[in-house]
């Protein structure tokens, strides 16, 4: 074929700016669906040989690298597990994911070399000669390149159908938990079926941004591949890096959270149209919750090329919506996937009705099969068949779904139940809130009240932007325990690596 499977190395030493990307030429490394099948026989046969295989796994701790692409699938066809670990994880959180994985083997970005090392002595199921250093050297420890070139040819047993996946949970809501996705046919089958309510042709170029060791990155790049299209991996994501490598590689589809697309709609309509985007089909935005202005804002740039995503790590896509869904229902994340059944249950225990809240739980051959070593979160979690990760939402009557946000962070004010993303979406409606969150702080009179933290767009500042303004437009739109009592002004919320909002931080924060 002549889609290729490319990585944008391009992009890693150009600075920010007006200059960005015109100087040097690109010194990408491109792959061809041969290679990468070659490479990654090896790969496995190179892993099998050195005691890999079920029941012992394979860390991989790489940021954006074409190599991540390869060593998953290849680890997965010797019927042994991916475990994908964020590159910022510290020595004790590795350490931790080590041993708790069962892992033996590790493979890590050369950029971390130093960090290795000092883990290395204390990774006691993965021996030295199993550590093996991606995108460069380090000194002491095997290279890629040499691992794939000493395994020599030959093909070990095809054991793909045990293999398995495992990705840890952020941690943003507690100790991070394993989720583990084994592969199937009826997974093959689901995500056809997603790529069915998307705009996807045969041959597409299909750009990763979102960090490879989340499942959402990892998921639309297989995706891509499924469609006999090309995938090319951009290092990191900055706005204008971004649009430039939608348009030198006439890309078709991308996938982002919602702050990258406010970072992309921040630098203007007219510097954004200096690019040619004319090969954009589709942007998927999703991971955390899109306030409809933003997806709005969006729409006006994009026009109908804006879709929307809702799922978890444990559930893989459960939702999708498309630009008329977001149009006629502002705000919601869609429709469900075909294949995803999902039920609403009340605190009752009893299925909910339109326009009523409840915990979402879903159903689908892509949920994972459990959380590795805890069958007492894995059970927490399930009810009959189905999966919960604890996010609320409700539906209308059209069958669309609105999430109203996580059960552990709901607030309850005087007996009122008040879901965050209501008072989010209320402040988002302000001129002058470009970003808000709100919280629970304990209250003596009324358990608790509500806190808002809102970062202001730029510019915007005097009586029109101050805490009392945006009170009162909160009072025209919410029942009074719903309204803010407090709204504090941040220079920026406080987010992980995909966009979530830290909500335990902004629990915590204290006037300063
Ligand atoms: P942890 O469980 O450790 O906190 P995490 O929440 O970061 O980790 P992910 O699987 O990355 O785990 O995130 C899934 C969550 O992101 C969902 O449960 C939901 O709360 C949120 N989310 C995803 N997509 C959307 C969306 N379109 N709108 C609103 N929220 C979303």
């Amino acid at each position: 074929p002549r889609s290729m499977y490319r990585r944008m190395a391009a992009g890693e030493g150009a600075g920010e700016g007006a200059g960005e990307g015109a100087g040097e030429p690109a010194k990408d490394r491109i792959y061809s669906f041969r290679e990468l099948d070659e490479t990654m026989d090896r790969l496995a046969l190179a892993l099998h040989r050195r005691g890999i295989g079920p029941g012992r796994g394979v860390l991989v701790m790489l940021k954006n690298r074409a190599e991540f692409l390869m060593i998953q699938p290849a680890v997965g066809r010797i019927g042994s597990a991916a475990v994908s670990v964020s590159w910022r994880s510290t020595v004790p959180e590795l350490c931790y994911l080590a041993e708790h994985s069962g892992a033996g083997a590790l493979f890590f970005d050369a950029e971390l070399a130093s960090l290795i090392e000092e883990a290395a002595p204390r990774l006691k199921g993965i021996p030295r000669e199993n550590i093996v250093a991606v995108g460069g050297d380090a000194p002491g420890f095997h290279t890629f390149e040499e691992v794939v070139a000493r395994a020599g040819a030959g093909r070990v047993p095809d054991l793909s159908e045990g293999g398995s996946v495992v990705m840890y949970t952020s941690g943003t809501t507690g100790k991070p938990k394993g989720a583990v996705r084994t592969f199937s046919k009826d997974a093959m089958a689901a995500t056809l079926a997603f790529i069915g309510e998307t705009p996807s042709q045969v041959g597409d170029v299909h750009l990763v941004v979102l960090p490879l060791y989340h499942a959402t990155a990892f998921a639309f790049a297989s995706m891509n591949f499924v469609v006999g299209g090309s995938v090319v991996v951009l290092p990191e994501f900055r706005p204008e890096l971004f649009l430039e490598a939608i348009e030198r590689y006439r890309v078709a589809s991308t996938a982002v959270v919602p702050t990258m697309l406010y970072r992309v709609l921040e630098l203007g309509e007219e510097r954004i149209r200096r690019y040619d985007l004319s090969s954009l089909k589709w942007v998927i935005v999703g991971g955390a919750p899109l306030s409809a202005q933003l997806a709005r804002e969006a729409m006006q740039v994009l026009g109908d090329k804006l879709y929307q995503f809702y799922g978890a790590t444990e559930t893989g896509v459960v939702t999708v919506a498309s630009p008329e869904d977001m149009r006629a229902a502002p705000g919601t994340i869609g429709h469900a996937v075909p294949g995803v059944e999902i039920r609403l249950i009340d605190e009752a225990g009893k299925d909910c009705g339109a326009g009523e809240v409840g915990e979402l739980f879903a159903r689908s051959p892509l949920l994972i099969s459990g959380y590795h070593r805890d069958a007492k979160a894995t059970e927490d979690a399930t009810l009959q068949g189905f999966f919960s990760v604890g996010d609320l939402a409700r539906r209308d009557a059209a069958g669309r779904y609105f999430i109203e946000g996580r059960k552990r962070d709901m607030i309850i004010s005087g007996g009122v139940n008040v879901y965050p993303a209501e008072v989010e979406a209320a402040l988002h409606e302000h001129p002058a809130v470009a970003e808000a969150a709100v919280v629970g702080v304990p209250d003596q009179e009324w358990g608790e009240r509500v806190r808002a933290f809102v970062v202001r767009r730029a510019g915007a500042s005097g009586d029109d932007a101050s805490e009392e303004a945006i009170k009162a437009h909160c009072r025209t739109r919410l029942a009074g325990p719903k309204v803010p009592r407090e709204v504090v002004f941040l220079d920026e919320l406080p987010r992980n690596p995909t966009g979530k909002v830290l909500k335990r931080e902004l629990v915590r924060w204290q006037e300063a």
